[in-house]
C-alpha cells in the first residue's frame, strides 16, 4: 500500500546540495506494524515528512494505495492525506486552548463534517483510547500519556488507513511508553497500518518489522548492505 521508489532528498546549503535521503526504496503492506529506527540526524523525520506528504522528495516516486502522491494537484493530495493518514508526534502538537474533545474534532472540521456527527465520532475515539472521562479537559490538565492518547484519538478520527508516528514515546517515561505502544498494537490488530519512527531499540521491538536508517539509507538489518532494490 505504501511504496517508495528511488527517493532522494537534499537541501540547499548556500551553493551546495546536501544529500539527506539517498536512494530510499521501501514497501509497506496493509496491516503491517513497522518501526523505522535510526540515530539522531539519520533522516527519520525527513522520511516521515515524505511518507506523510508534508514534504516532497528531490526525486523518486511515492505511491499510496496505488495513487502517485507526487504528481496530483495539491488540493487532491491534501484530501488523500487527510483521509488516509493519521499523524502522531513526539510533542503531541495539541492546541492548548482547546479541550481534548475539540482537539479530536479538528480534522473533522477540516473535512466539513457536521457538528453532531463530529461530537459522536470524537467521543467514540476518545472512548477507544480510554479517555472518555477527560473529554472536557484542556491539554495542560492532562499527563503526557493522556496527551498522547488525545493525539492518537485525533489521528484516528478520520478513520485513516495508516498512522505515521514520529518518536511517539520520545517524551514519555518507560511505563507510559509501554501503554502507548500497547494501544498501537491493539489498533494494528484491528487492521490499521502503523509506521513508527524511533531511535529506541526497545520501542522498535514492539513492531512486527524494523527497518534501519543510517546516514540517509535504509537497511534490513542493523548492519549490512543498504537496500537499493
Ligand atoms: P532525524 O529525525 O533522524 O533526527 P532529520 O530527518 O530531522 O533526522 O534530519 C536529517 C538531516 O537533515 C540532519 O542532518 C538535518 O540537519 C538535516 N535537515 C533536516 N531538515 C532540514 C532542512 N529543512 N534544511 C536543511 N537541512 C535539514
Ligand atoms: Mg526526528
Amino acid at each position: 500500500m505504501i511504496k517508495l521508489t528511488k527517493i532522494f532528498k537534499s537541501y540547499k546549503l548556500g551553493k551546495e546540495e546536501v544529500p539527506i535521503l539517498k536512494d530510499i526504496n521501501l514497501t509497506i503492506e496493509k496491516g503491517e506494524f513497522v518501526a523505522i529506527m535510526g540515530p539522531s540526524g539519520s533522516g527519520k523525520s525527513t522520511l516521515m515528512n515524505i511518507l506523510g506528504c508534508l514534504d516532497k522528495p528531490t526525486s523518486g516516486d511515492y505511491a499510496l494505495d496505488a495513487v502517485n502522491m507526487l504528481v496530483g494537484k495539491d488540493s487532491f493530495l491534501a484530501e488523500i492525506r487527510n483521509r488516509s493518514i493519521g499523524f502522531v508526534f513526539q510533542t503531541f502538537h495539541l492546541m492548548p486552548r482547546l479541550t481534548a474533545q475539540q482537539n479530536v474534532e479538528m480534522p473533522l472540521i477540516y473535512s466539513g463534517i457536521k457538528k453532531k456527527v463530529r461530537r459522536e465520532k470524537a467521543k467514540d475515539v476518545l472512548d477507544k483510547v480510554g479517555l472518555a472521562e477527560r473529554a472536557s479537559f484542556k491539554p495542560s490538565s492532562l499527563s503526557g500519556g493522556q496527551k498522547q492518547r488525545v493525539a492518537i484519538a485525533r489521528a484516528l478520527v478520520n478513520e485513516p488507513s495508516f498512522i505515521l508516528a514520529d518518536e511517539p514515546t520520545g517524551a514519555l517515561d518507560t511505563k507510559t511508553s509501554e501503554q502507548i505502544l500497547d494501544l498501537f498494537t491493539e489498533l494494528n490488530k484491528e487492521g490499521i497500518t502503523i509506521v513508527m519512527i524511533t531511535h529506541d531499540k526497545e520501542v522498535a521491538e514492539k513492531a512486527d518489522r524494523t527497518i534501519y536508517i543510517r546516514d540517509g539509507q535504509l537497511f534490513v538489518e542493523e548492519k549490512g548492505e543498504p537496500v537499493h532494490a
